[in-house]
């Protein structure tokens, strides 16, 4: 194959989508670990899965999103991933259980050897290509972060992880505590609260969390009087343009963000409720992810009594609950352990270069997508402040423009180089979040200058990406051998 794309996720069907329509002379196939495509809207079944950002810029550019939640469901969302899969003729190009394990590249041959494990007995297959795709999201599939609470074991009622959520679960009735803070947590709270006892939100500390209409009105009148790409393309303009200048304002005004902020929680949950102690986070804005909440679902149940938020640390389990660090205890007949992800780059392979181990750790990222000394890899890796799809769209443009530039160049290699001794190493993300400091020993640095910074910012990145030189920290080499040395 040219291209060997690895994940068939949101990223993995948006860059076939692209490589067929920009680079049509190229092969390529997706290479799929699991038996479906989707990626985390097929993985995650805890209830109420959705996303926590827009569907005017979580979808595809070339796609419209035409249904009437801007704030889908999980189930809407895999829908709209098969579905474009399915009319652009990509799901044929997709070899499930087809797990990557290793990559080498010859630079002799100009190829990446990719060792593949097929099927359930784990098969071990080689396939080549000339440029390999890492569409495989940024987290472990095979396990979740689940850190190991004193007396779990004595636990007399069921702990589910929300990567892992079991079909016969049936939480109606039952007191449930959900152990954590993020998005994961905000959602499951109010959608058990329908039918449990009492849903507690057990967190050690607060996150901001802003509520958003699940529904975008200025998108939804756009869509009832204009056709159906140029109403997605102006709605998905404005909230790209909104989400960019209230995050760049946030960080530029931490403190009156942090007031704003807390003052509608405030506003939602009555005088009387202690926003300080449950809702007030000790970072500023954007430091860590910003938590939605669509229709003030939380909020709301937090005021129906339904659920309850509890700020404390865990002493342990016992029999019955669990008990906190100030000695209270709550009790439970199930504990969801909303406790995050376990992140992973390029889906856990191992890389060689020339026979020499490659670590993406030690390399800088360039232009967000490809590894310093590593040829012919790109990596899709989306915004940390903005949808991920945004970016994901831009570096699979940004593909199709490198293997088209190598094709009229006759060459077979490109490899981002660091040329200028200015440009420091830095972190690749600068979240405090939990799951980005664990990670940090994995990811690869960002530069101080461009090609090599990361910019979270859509706009920049569309006029570098989509119009900027291609030439900038690219080494092109490796001529393809002339015709009458090839036949010889
Ligand atoms: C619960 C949840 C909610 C989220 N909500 C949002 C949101 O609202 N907005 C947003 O912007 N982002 C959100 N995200 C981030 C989300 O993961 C991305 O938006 C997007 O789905 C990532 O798509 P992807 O295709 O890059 O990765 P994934 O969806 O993770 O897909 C990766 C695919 O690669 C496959 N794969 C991995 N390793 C290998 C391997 N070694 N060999 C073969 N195949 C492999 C996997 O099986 C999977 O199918 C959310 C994440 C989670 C977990």
């Amino acid at each position: 194959m040219d291209v060997l794309i690895v994940g068939a996720g949101l990223s993995g069907i948006g860059a076939a989508y692209h490589l067929q329509a920009r680079s049509p002379d190229h092969t390529y196939a997706i290479l799929e670990g699991r038996e479906a495509l989707g990626g985390t809207w097929d993985l995650f079944r805890y209830p109420g899965i959705r996303s926590d950002s827009d569907m005017y810029t979580l979808g595809y550019r070339f796609r419209p999103w035409t249904e009437d939640k801007a704030i889908a469901d999980g189930a809407s969302i895999l829908r709209y991933i098969r579905d474009t899969a399915r009319e652009h003729g990509i799901d044929h190009h997709i070899r499930y259980r087809h797990r990557v394990v290793a990559a080498a590249w010859s630079s002799e041959d100009a190829v990446w050897s990719v060792t593949i494990e097929r099927g359930a007995d784990c098969e071990q297959v080689t396939m080549t290509c000339s440029f390999l795709f890492m569409c495989a999201g940024y987290y472990d599939y095979a396990r979740g972060h689940a850190p190991d609470f004193a007396g779990a074991e004595r636990f007399g009622g069921r702990i589910v992880h929300p990567q892992f959520w079991p079909d016969d679960l049936d939480h109606s009735g039952k007191r449930v505590v959900v152990i954590g803070s993020g998005a994961t947590a905000v959602t499951l709270v109010p959608e058990m609260a329908k039918t449990a006892a009492h849903v507690t939100m057990l967190q050690r500390s607060p996150t901001y969390i802003v509520a958003r209409p699940s529904q975008d009105a200025v998108g939804n009148w756009l869509r009832r009087y204009l056709p159906a790409k140029l109403a997605y393309a102006l709605a998905r303009g404005k909230n790209v343009t909104l989400g960019q200048f209230f995050y760049s304002q946030m960080r530029r005004y931490p403190g009156l963000a942090k007031r704003r902020l807390i003052g509608w929680v405030r506003d939602r949950l009555g005088p009387d409720y202690d926003v300080d102690r449950h809702f007030t986070p000790r970072y500023n804005p954007w430091d860590q992810r910003l938590c939605l909440v669509p229709d003030a679902d939380l909020f709301e149940a937090i005021s129906a009594g339904r659920a309850s938020v509890v700020t404390d640390g865990i002493d342990r389990f016992t029999a019955g609950g669990i008990r906190l660090s100030s000695g209270e205890e709550i009790a439970a007949d199930v504990v969801v352990t909303a406790t995050g992800l376990e992140l992973q780059l390029l889906g856990g392979m191992t890389l060689t270069v020339d026979g020499t181990p490659a670590d993406p750790a030690r390399s800088l990222a360039y232009k967000g997508m490809m590894l310093s000394d590593i040829p012919n890899l790109a990596l899709s890796f989306g915004y940390t402040n903005a949808s991920w799809t945004l970016k994901a769209d831009l570096t699979a443009e940004y593909v199709c423009r490198l293997l088209n530039t190598m094709k009229a160049r006759g060459v077979r290699q490109a490899t981002p180089r660091v040329t200028d001794p200015d440009v420091r190493a830095e972190a690749f993300l600068d979240f405090t979040s939990g799951y980005v400091r664990r990670a940090a020993a994995i990811l690869p640095k960002q530069g101080s200058k461009a090609p090599w910074r990361l910019h979270q910012n859509y706009w920049k990145d569309l006029l570098t990406l989509r119009f900027g030189s291609v030439d900038d920290g690219m080494e092109f080499s490796n001529p393809a051998p002339a015709a009458g040395r090839h036949a010889a």
